[in-house]
Order: C-alpha cells, then structure tokens, then sequence
C-alpha cells in the first residue's frame, strides 16, 4: 500500500484539484502500478490524499513512470504549487507469499485472479505485479487491463447463474471464444515485449469423466497436453504449441 498526497493553496478551484488528483492516480492504474478500481481520495486541512492498493514497496518508484505518468504529475505539481508526496504504507494480507521475486521468468501465463496482477510466473508459480513486465507499461498495459475488465464483467455474468451463464462459460473455457481470442492476442504481445513466451489459461467447466479429461487433447491442435505434473497447484494441461493451459474439471463424474 501506497499513500498519496499533495497540498494545495488556498481557494483553487476544487473541481479542478479532484479532477487532476485523479488523473494521477488513473494513469498508475493504467501503468499497471497500483491494482484495482476503488479509489477513494479524501481532503483535510488543504491537503488532498488517497491510499492505494500496490504490490511492492518499490510500485511507485520514478523508474517505473511512463510519461503519461510523469505529465500527469507535472500538471497537479504546477496546479497546487506544490510536490506530491508518495509514501510506503505497508504490505497487504499474503502480498509477500504471493509476489514473484524472480530476477528470470521461465514463462509467464495469463490468468485472470481479480484485482491480483493477471501475470503468473512459470518459474516461481507467484504472480508479476504488472510494472514489473519489461517494456509492457510503454502502452500495452492498456490491453492487458481492456482483457481483465471483459473477463470480470464476464465472471460476474457465470456467477450470477442467470442469464447469459452458459455464454460466459464458453467464453472462459473454448479457446476461440472472445474473450480467449483477446487474451491470447495479449499474451502474444507479453511475449513480444517481454521475450518471455506466455501461455494463456483457458478455464474449464466441462461435465466429463476424469479418464476423458486426462486424455481431452489440446482443442486448438489436437495434440498430447496432460502434464504428468500439476502446476500453480491445480493446472493439467499444456500445450508448447500453442501456448494454453488448462487444469481438470471440477465436475468430473
Ligand atoms: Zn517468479
Ligand atoms: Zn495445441
């Protein structure tokens, strides 16, 4: 956790303030420096101030601003005649068991985890805080977060158990649905900027028997994917071919 702060002088336009306040802290969203949505900014004393939600002491260090970023900054600075202060709080509930350390990533997969980063590493199973992906923040990051948004609106429509339920299954679980097509497409991209190859993790609801689910091949290729194996605890499958992962049902019969 992050806080942020910025003193202000005396009669400036308030809507302003709030209006370039947020801006900063949008443009660390979409930089992939802090994580999630809710941003709760509050005054006191002709100071405006927000905590945020971040992974790592270093998520808002200077190096990792793009100049998006560092304009947005540079706006308020000059609005309110004063610096920002950017202090460390602390970490979060599991934040050091859960954030990949590592200085070589074997591999990368994309996995959609909520508000957490998207990113895991093959190499320590943890997850990469988003800022931390070489050359992703320049502007992809955008898409990253444009997948995670679709895929949480989706999650939310399957856990509804209403309509379009079934709809958002398949978009979890087919590798040519919408929204498998996307985060390949981003994954894709991961790997180009960062030359780490990513897989992407493609869910799996399927009604089916346990010996039909170890032996389900690679439904993009066709191809042999059960790992021997488990991975990140509970994924069976992978295909090098074409980048997918997959884990066992959970209604095996
Ligand atoms: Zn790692
Ligand atoms: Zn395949």
């Amino acid at each position: 956790m992050h806080s942020l702060s910025i003193k202000y002088s005396e009669g400036v336009d308030e809507n302003e303030l709030w209006h370039k306040f947020y801006h900063v802290c949008g443009s660390l969203r979409e930089n992939g420096q802090t994580n999630g949505r809710e941003m709760n900014a509050y005054i006191k004393d002709n100071r405006i101030s927000i905590d945020l939600w971040t992974f790592t002491e270093e998520a808002l260090d200077e190096k990792h601003f793009t100049k998006y970023v560092t304009d947005s900054i540079e706006k308020l600075e000059e609005f309110c005649g004063n610096k920002i202060e950017i202090k460390y709080l602390g970490y979060v509930e599991e934040e050091l068991e859960s954030i990949c350390t590592c200085e070589k990533h074997d591999y990368f997969v994309l996995y959609y985890y909520g508000d957490f980063s998207p990113i895991r590493c093959g190499s320590c199973e943890k997850f990469v805080p988003l800022f931390k992906i070489p050359k992703l923040h320049d502007t992809r990051v955008w898409d990253v977060l444009g997948w995670v948004n679709a895929y949480k609106a989706i999650k939310i429509l399957d856990l509804n158990c209403g309509t379009g339920e079934k709809w958002a299954m398949r978009q979890q679980c087919n590798y040519d649905s919408g929204l498998s097509v996307q985060g390949r497409k981003v994954a894709a991209k991961i790997t180009e900027v960062s030359g780490v190859k990513t897989y992407y993790f493609l869910a799996n609801y399927k009604k089916i028997s346990k010996v039909k689910d170890i032996n389900r091949p690679c439904p993009s290729c066709g191809g042999d994917w059960h790992l021997d194996k488990e991975k990140f605890g509970y994924f069976r499958h992978q295909c090098d071919k074409c980048l997918l992962m997959s884990s066992y049902s959970s209604y095996h019969y």
